[in-house]
């Protein structure tokens, strides 16, 4: 007989009729015999059985990876803003509160207060955070942006995306990625000046870059260097 395909403990149980295949999250996979069983017939039962085990097992493995992640999980102690160069610690106070608020203490402190055992909440209560800093942040820098190029825009709006740091639609509404709050001052003023250009180019045409190298010339490397910002991320940020 050759090796059995997977891992497996013999438990011996008194109450057990036949022989039967368990798969737990503690123990993996145990096979549960009856008292005086013939352990030899095991590995062969075990390769019949392959298919349902295997099935099983990866299961579980799924399970415990999840678990894995979720521990994992933590909230931050410091959230670090380089589009402004700022960096604020992050203060947990518990309380017996289901919910969780956050809190500006000082220019540099955050308190997150509540339910801080709660990642899913602190996550969120971070988020909500973030969108707020990115409004605040992000439309005078627009504005600013507009007024030097001299192309308007109809308004702004904030996404959260994973592949794109920022679009324009055909009715001149500039959304801008909360992620570019994460990424160097220069880099966010590219983005603005990239989307503004789309006001007057809505494609990527050479005159579209022509237009946009007159008020960003390094964009080729600003691409790269973006490229790389979308690691850089926080976990929290989602
Ligand atoms: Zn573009």
């Amino acid at each position: 007989m050759s090796n059995p395909p997977f891992p497996y403990s013999i438990r011996e149980s008194a109450r057990a009729r036949y022989l039967r295949f368990r798969v737990t999250l503690d123990k993996g996979l145990e096979v549960v015999v009856p008292r005086g069983y013939d352990r030899r017939r095991i590995p062969e039962l075990l390769q019949t059985n392959q298919a349902w085990v295997d099935h099983a097992l990866r299961r579980v493995d799924e399970v415990r990876s999840k678990q894995a992640a979720h521990a994992a999980r933590t909230v931050p102690t410091q959230i670090a803003l380089p589009s402004v160069g700022r960096v604020w610690n992050i203060e947990l106070v518990p309380t017996t509160a289901r919910s969780l608020s956050i809190v500006e203490l000082a220019s540099d402190r955050l308190q997150l207060r509540g339910d801080v055992e709660n990642i899913d909440l602190c996550d969120s209560a971070l988020q909500r955070w973030l969108l707020r800093q990115a409004h605040d942040i992000l439309t005078p820098l627009l504005a600013a942006a507009s007024r030097e190029t001299g192309i308007p825009y109809a308004r702004m709006a904030l996404r959260k995306q994973k592949t794109r740091w920022g679009s324009c639609s055909s009715l001149g509404t500039i959304s801008l990625n909360v992620k570019l709050l994460f990424v160097e001052p220069d880099l966010v003023r590219y983005i603005l000046i990239h989307e503004l250009c789309h006001v007057r180019h809505m494609n990527h045409s050479k005159r579209f870059w022509k237009l946009v190298s007159a008020y960003y010339a390094p964009y080729k490397e600003a691409h790269r260097r973006l490229k790389d910002a979308w690691r850089k991320m926080p976990r929290w940020v989602a």
